[in-house]
């Protein structure tokens, strides 16, 4: 199912802006029919015929999600958006659990990306899939990797974050965040941040209350990244599928079906953290909700 995957696909330019993917791990992860619980198995084994094998595995029903981190080069910066799971870091998902697989940093340093070398870590929310490579486990203490970065946070992300201190998950914010804020390498902002003409953020909330989307622009070509604001692919089809971890569903659903709309308007390039590789394209009219042509 996974095949052979590339997991540091080719560069391309966004105007004079340099993006590079690089992956930590693609595989089926989550049950369909759980992950989107308000789908049918009618309407998911509908879907198969478009889907499987690259985004639902025809064997185990599984949707096959990516893991990955795009790297941003402009004119001034060097930029990471989200940084995987990581090593050493609890999670509730056994493949994401006390990783000891570092070669990740090792594909970030085949493309030239030194941890001193970022600037800007941004996080499109603070679940422990998007945070991971934030901290390292040294000497029995969790440190940033990026010694000489700020990590973009937003303050209404982090607020959530110390709200649900006492679940489970909250280990990710422990292990991840909370020794960037320590080290004094946060940057607190607001969910609509501009870092300067070619990088901002828009709020996408409803996954989790500040999520927020990450966008380039420059020569006047545009591309998003969009975090967790959609999950799959079979959610361009059904955009009112929220996934089983959005906070707070329907409000995920009308940020997803608002994103899909306005990229699909103004044909912004849609750079996705968990489609499938290559994991980017266009979306495109449909019949039923969206489509979503692969490609740049
Ligand atoms: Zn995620």
């Amino acid at each position: 199912m996974t095949g052979t995957i590339n997991l540091i696909p080719p560069p391309f330019k966004i105007g004079t802006i340099e993006v590079q993917q690089v992956v930590e791990m693609q595989s089926p992860l989550f049950d369909a029919a759980v992950f989107l619980p308000t789908s049918t198995p009618e309407e998911i084994a509908t879907l198969a015929a478009d889907f499987s094998p690259w985004a639902l595995c025809s064997e185990t029903g599984k949707l096959v999600l990516a893991l990955q981190t795009y790297v941003i080069r402009t004119s001034r910066h060097t930029i990471l958006v989200d940084t995987c799971v990581g090593c050493d870091k609890t999670s509730s998902i056994p493949v994401w659990h006390m990783r000891t697989d570092a070669s990740w940093l090792e594909r970030l340093a085949s493309v030239g990306v030194t941890p001193e070398s970022v600037d800007y870590v941004f996080c499109t929310h603070l679940h422990g899939d998007h945070i991971g490579w934030n901290t390292q486990l040294v000497d029995g203490r969790y440190v940033p990797v990026f010694t000489n970065a700020k990590y973009i946070f937003a303050k209404k992300e982090i607020e959530y974050a110390e709200q649900v201190a006492a679940e489970p998950r909250a280990k990710a914010y422990e292990q991840s965040v909370l020794p960037v804020l320590e080290a004094n390498q946060a940057q607190l902002v607001d969910t609509d941040f501009a870092l300067d003409d070619e990088v901002w953020l828009t709020p996408t909330p409803g996954h989790t209350p500040g999520h927020v989307a990450v966008n380039i622009k420059s020569a006047g070509v545009e591309a998003v990244m969009v975090g967790d604001a959609i999950h799959s692919p079979l959610q361009c089809v059904h955009p009112e599928w929220s996934a089983q971890p959005d906070a707070d569903p329907a409000l995920a659903a009308k940020t997803r079906i608002h994103l899909l709309e306005s990229c699909l308007a103004d044909n912004r390039l849609v750079l996705t953290a968990h489609f499938p590789l290559p994991s980017i394209g266009q979306v495109a009219a449909a019949e039923r909700g969206f489509g979503f042509t692969l490609g740049r």
